[in-house]
């Protein structure tokens, strides 16, 4: 701390980034008044688009909807708060370690933009490209890690294959004993895949739109959809009706229910998906882990807490809130790997209500309904998706055409027997 400096407003010394000993008190106690990141006002009549969910990506829509599209006559609704969604309750594992080209293309799209995300929203979205290590346990379970990582390859994507000695050296914590159940025989590897905090993400997409003009309108949820001759026309919301021709949803775990305001269905069920941190401990595992056969997943926050996740409850359901039985599971998977975590207290647990796809891959683009366009389906993974789901979003409200990205990705899909299934292709090494 600098002493000899005279604050930016006068009062004490101040810090070398210019703010003072009183102000960081003051804000300290609350009397400091942050200014807002974003602009909150209520609903316009009326709005070229509307885009429903404040989550990730609903503000990533309405962010590259101004930025790429010049639309800024643009409204994002959110029954809740920004990022009290699914946004604020993952795991926010980032990485692009897909098997088909479908899937691959597009997430490889999505990492690139995180690799320049801050950059580009001028806020610290702590974008950590740590690594994620997918472990294998069997003979079978190497051939089809293996098998991916090929495909990777041959998509341009980084991927490469860790011994069990190379394993030991990265992750000295996790069990490579060989005295497990399930003993640890190697792994597979993207680097340039980690983590992200979440919340900055939503933070940051809204503070980018509304300055380009988009209305960010929290407490606000959309009840009903009017059509003319067939076509999106109006909304009807907790604030009043708002007029538009364009509506895009991004409801995560809600789309089944705006799909029925439509007056169609999506091949979506809503479930359950919890994780849970541990008290913070001292810096011991600096990549994320995965096991495909014990369906868990570790990484360590910069707190110093462990973040883990694992399996869907499997039951359908909207509340947020999660079964102890699977955390108990969740718990003891990750134990089997780092055996020393087992006396850690658990700090906080949540679930989230996900949009599970019959296939495991997103719905993305026009709907049955001309005007309303779909961005659902995610699954476990929508998280990393940010950018690239709201960048195709974005592209097929403006042009009412499906971005080469997402064009896989069309609803129709499911009726021309056509899904995207890397399940189907093969043991999947994780999930989320
Ligand atoms: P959300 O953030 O859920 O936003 C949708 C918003 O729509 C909500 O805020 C909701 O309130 C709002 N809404 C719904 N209905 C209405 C309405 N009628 N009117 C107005 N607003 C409405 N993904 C990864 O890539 N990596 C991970 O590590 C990962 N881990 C996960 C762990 C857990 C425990 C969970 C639950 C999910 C995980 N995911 C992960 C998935 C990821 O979180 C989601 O796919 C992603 O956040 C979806 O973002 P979104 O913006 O579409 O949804």
């Amino acid at each position: 701390m600098q002493t000899s400096e005279k604050s930016v407003d006068g009062d004490g010394p101040s810090h070398p980034r210019g703010y003072s000993v009183l102000s960081l008190l003051a804000a300290a106690a609350g009397r400091h008044s942050w200014p807002r990141a974003w602009r909150s006002r209520p609903p316009r009549g009326a709005y070229d688009a509307v885009i429903v969910g404040g989550g990730g990506h609903g503000l990533a829509t309405a962010y590259y909807l101004a930025r790429n599209h010049d639309m800024s006559r643009v409204a994002v609704i959110e029954k809740g708060w920004i990022g009290g969604g699914n946004t604020g309750r993952n795991t926010t594992i980032v990485r692009s370690n897909y098997l088909l080209k479908e899937t691959a293309t597009f997430f490889e799209f999505s990492l690139k933009l995180w690799e320049g995300l801050s950059r580009e929203l001028n806020y610290n979205v702590m974008f950590s490209p740590r690594g994620v290590v997918n472990l294998f346990h069997s003979p079978q379970e190497r051939e089809a890690l293996l098998r991916r990582q090929n495909a990777m390859i041959l998509n341009g994507i980084d991927a490469d294959v860790l011994s069990l000695d190379q394993l030991r050296r990265l992750v000295p914590a996790l069990d490579t004993s060989g005295g497990a159940r399930f003993p640890v025989a190697g792994a597979v590897i993207q680097r340039r895949a980690g983590t992200a905090r979440h919340d900055a993400v939503a933070w940051a997409y809204a503070r980018g739109a509304s300055n380009l003009g988009i209305d960010i309108i929290e407490n606000c949820e959309m009840l009903a959809i009017e059509t003319q001759a067939g076509a999106v026309s109006a909304i009807e919301t907790t604030l009043g009706r708002i007029e538009t021709t364009k509506i895009g949803v991004a409801a995560s775990g809600h789309s089944g229910q705006i799909a029925a305001m439509a007056g169609f269905r999506l091949p979506i069920e809503t479930h359950l998906l919890q994780a849970c941190v541990t008290e913070p401990i001292k810096p011991f595992l600096d990549c994320v882990v995965s096991s495909g056969t014990l369906f868990v997943y570790v990484s360590q926050t910069a707190k110093g807490e462990l973040v883990i996740g694992g399996r869907l409850d499997g039951c359908n359901s909207f509340s947020q809130r999660g079964d102890l039985a699977v955390l108990e599971e969740n718990l003891s998977n990750a134990v089997t790997l780092f055996p020393r975590i087992s006396r850690l207290r658990i700090m906080r647990q949540w679930a989230g209500a996900v949009d599970m796809s019959m296939d495991g891959s997103p719905i993305l683009g026009p709907s049955p309904v001309p005007g309303l366009y779909l961005d659902a389906g995610w699954c476990y993974g929508g998280f990393k998706a940010t950018p690239a789901a709201g960048w195709a979003l974005a592209h097929v409200i403006a042009n009412d055409e499906p971005h080469p990205i997402a064009a896989p990705f069309a609803l129709s899909r499911f009726a021309e027997g056509r899904q995207i299934s890397e399940r189907a292709a093969g043991p999947r090494p994780n999930a989320h």
